[in-house]
């Protein structure tokens, strides 16, 4: 019984995020938007909304057809869209990324850099070197050297901004994804630091931690109905997230609704504990 109540109310709230989420203004007319890893889930619908507020966007993802798939759904609905093929961790394809932004679009404003891996799933000093260098790599470095090379085209533009995509792990780690959890705790610091130094320049840097949203990436814990029990128990909430509703966060964190908004991360999580 009181299962089902739990069901009939998980129901409803999606429901419920569903209609707030279809509400969207025009904040981002003008304005130019780079999205890694967004060819689908989270950074697909970042990309939608972004574009739906007015934005023209770029999308990129390590394959070429998730690329044109992508591309093709957001020109039908209605979105100014390019894309190209960019697997993160690589220097040529960044470049051609932020050069197809100036050649198609004129310039860069706003970076999202959205992409993640966890090749191994373990407590964190179970995790081997190797899984930890490519964790590294795509999750802290990759974005690390985004923001970095991003940078003189976001000056040009005297202005603009950069978010990262974190995790709820950043601040609780998750048991069994030690080390992406470590990674993800450090893209907190990287919006810290990084923030400070371009305060001055009008770029703000900021950042999101989402909590468990219904993506591929988190399939194992809501596909199974056991997963899917121990996963929503652990949600005040007790729903997952869509990927619109992070997607809302980043509209607003680029916007100048936010224009006083630096060095933050927010926390989208159902509730899941994160800080005071
Ligand atoms: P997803 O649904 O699995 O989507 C992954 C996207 O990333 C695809 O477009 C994929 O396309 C692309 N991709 C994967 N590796 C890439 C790389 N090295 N370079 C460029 N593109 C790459 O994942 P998601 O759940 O949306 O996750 C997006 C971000 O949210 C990640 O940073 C993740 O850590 C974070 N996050 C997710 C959750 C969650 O519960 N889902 C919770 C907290 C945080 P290709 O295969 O074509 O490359």
């Amino acid at each position: 019984m009181l299962r089902a109540i739990g069901k009939s109310t998980a129901v409803i709230s999606s429901m419920s995020a569903r209609n707030l989420c279809s509400q969207t203004s025009m904040r981002l007319k003008g304005k130019v938007a780079v999205v890694t890893a967004s060819t689908d889930g989270i950074g697909y619908s970042i990309a939608e909304r972004l574009g739906q507020e007015g934005a023209k966007v770029v999308v990129s993802s390590r394959k070429e057809q998730n690329v044109s798939d992508a591309v093709a759904q957001l020109t039908k609905a209605g979105i100014d869209v390019t894309g190209v093929k960019c697997h993160v961790a690589n220097g040529a394809d960044r470049k051609v990324l932020f050069e197809t932004a100036l050649e198609k679009f004129g310039g860069i404003d706003i970076l999202v850099s959205n992409a993640a891996v966890n090749p191994e799933v373990g407590a964190v000093l179970d995790a081997s070197e190797s899984a930890w260098d490519k964790i590294f790599e795509v999750n802290v470095k990759s974005a690390f050297l985004l923001a970095k090379e991003v940078l003189p085209y976001i000056r040009q533009r005297q202005g603009g901004s950069i978010i990262f995509v974190s995790s709820i792990a950043g601040f609780q780690p998750f048991s069994l994804l030690g080390a992406y959890s470590v990674s993800k705790t450090a893209l907190l610091g990287l919006t810290k630091a990084a923030s400070q130094d371009l305060a001055t320049e009008n770029i703000r840097v900021n950042c999101i931690a989402p909590g468990i949203v219904r993506t591929k990436f988190a399939a194992a814990l809501h596909e199974s109905e056991s997963a899917r029990e121990t996963a929503l128990a652990s949600i005040p909430m007790r729903r997952f997230a869509e990927p619109k509703e992070i997607a809302g966060v980043c509209a607003f964190l680029a916007s100048d609704d936010a224009s006083y908004i630096t060095g933050e991360t927010i926390v989208a999580s159902g509730g899941m504990p994160s800080r005071l």
